[in-house]
């Protein structure tokens, strides 16, 4: 297979300009990974500032009250900034280090993968810029305000429909500029290569020890595994783990919105989805587009999840039937957040309630010798505007017009 391809999938569709920087990154990335003391580096690192190994926890009450398999959780909420994000963003501040670039730049929509790399920026002592869209900057304040505190210079950009991928092109062109110095710190599995195989690399430590931990709890590997899927990267994370057990089904779920036929959704993947094959932002994927190649705007009660395109790893290991695809809605999302917290007392971010779904869909059906892992990417209880507008709660309303009138 043609390097940085998956099947068709995959590549890296790059301006001339950097060409040599793309150079310098595959070469860096391939010495960190032919040198087991920078994977040794990596896994003190999180060990140490993240909360790693996180724990896979049983969850006893939630199995019994579905009757069905036994549901383990792996604890990704544990990690610093709340989610799987930190995995990746604390890898590549090390590979930033190794190749002695002082500046790192990101993208983000929602802010979580700004929040999460102007930490890395301040731990490593990188100066940090953020680029995100204008509108985003405004729906997004308590995120732009952590990043700001962090050290971090966010930009609202105010092209197009001024958001992700606007901010995207527009750190595309700060990095064509400032290559020397700056490392553009892609934020999921997506992008032209190296990054779907680099960052896929640093989650891959979701897998390595969700796999030790359930052979030890429960025996033996588990029947199936779910992780929600936006760019696919906690997803990636915890089936490499699995990937060579074909016992072991995997099952990826995308955002279903509204309901995967009213086209208010982010699902790439699932059949009717009505997403197509195309090249943008540097790779070919399964992207939401019409025929002319323009981005669709997506939906998604997860801000983690509301994206155009997907994993290029995923879209192959989807077309092979390595992976399933499946999809929640906004409504069931909520449901199933409403049923962790009750049974188990955990706060699933909105975008992992995505894999709750599908499991807590599929679990009873199954035998109770049987047993399933849910990748729980992140906690939610760090989004509470989103969580509380969600659930619509009156007296969260009543709540925030008075803070908002006490500032007056
Ligand atoms: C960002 C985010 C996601 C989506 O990103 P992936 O690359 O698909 O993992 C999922 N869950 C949480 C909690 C996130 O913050």
């Amino acid at each position: 297979m043609k390097k940085g391809y998956y099947g068709q999938w995959g590549g890296a569709f790059i301006p001339e300009v950097l060409q040599a920087t793309f150079e310098s990154l595959n070469k860096a990335y391939a010495a960190a990974r032919n040198d087991p003391s920078f994977w040794q580096e990596y896994v003190a690192l999180m060990g140490n500032y993240s909360c790693r190994p996180t724990p896979l926890t049983y969850a006893e009450n939630l199995s019994r009250h579905l009757g069905g398999a036994k549901i383990y959780i792996k604890r990704e909420d544990l990690n610093h900034t709340g989610a799987h994000k930190a995995n990746n963003v604390m890898g590549q501040g090390l590979l930033v280090r190794r190749m002695g670039k002082k500046r790192v730049i990101a993208e983000t929509g929602a802010g979580q993968h700004g929040v999460a790399t102007a930490t890395m920026a301040a731990r490593f002592g990188f100066q940090c810029t953020i680029y995100m869209g204008e509108e985003d900057v405004a729906r997004q304040r308590p995120n732009v305000f952590w990043m700001e505190k962090l050290g971090a210079t966010v930009v609202p950009v105010t092209d197009g429909s001024r958001t992700l991928k606007d901010a995207m092109n527009e750190a595309f062109r700060d990095w064509v500029t400032s290559m020397d110095e700056t490392h553009y710190v892609i934020g999921t599995v997506c992008g032209p290569h190296p990054f779907p195989e680099m960052v896929a690399w640093f989650q891959s430590i979701i897998g390595q020890e969700a796999r030790e931990q359930i052979v030890q709890q429960h025996g033996r590997l588990p029947d199936r595994v779910y992780a929600c899927v936006g760019g696919g990267s906690n997803a990636m994370g915890i089936f490499q783990g699995f990937l060579d057990a074909p016992d072991v089904d995997l099952i990826g779920v995308e955002a279903g919105g509204m309901g995967i036929d009213t086209g208010q959704h982010a699902a790439r993947m699932v059949p009717g989805c009505g997403a197509s094959a195309g090249v943008a932002q540097g790779y070919k994927t399964m992207f939401l587009q019409d025929p002319e190649g323009q981005m669709l705007d997506t939906h998604s009660i997860a801000a983690g999840l509301d994206y155009v395109g997907v994993s290029p790893i995923l879209a192959h290991f989807g077309e092979q039937g390595r992976v399933r695809f499946e999809s929640a809605t906004d409504a069931e999302v909520i449901a199933a957040l409403s049923l962790a917290m009750r049974t188990e007392g955990l706060i699933p971010a909105m975008e992992s309630a995505h894999a709750f779904v599908q499991a807590i869909k599929e679990a009873p059906a199954m035998s109770p010798d049987q047993a399933l892992i849910i990748n729980m990417s992140g906690r939610g209880d760090k989004d509470i505007f989103t969580i509380a507008h969600a659930f619509d709660d009156p007296s969260w309303k009543e709540f925030i017009v008075k803070r908002a009138e006490a500032y007056r």
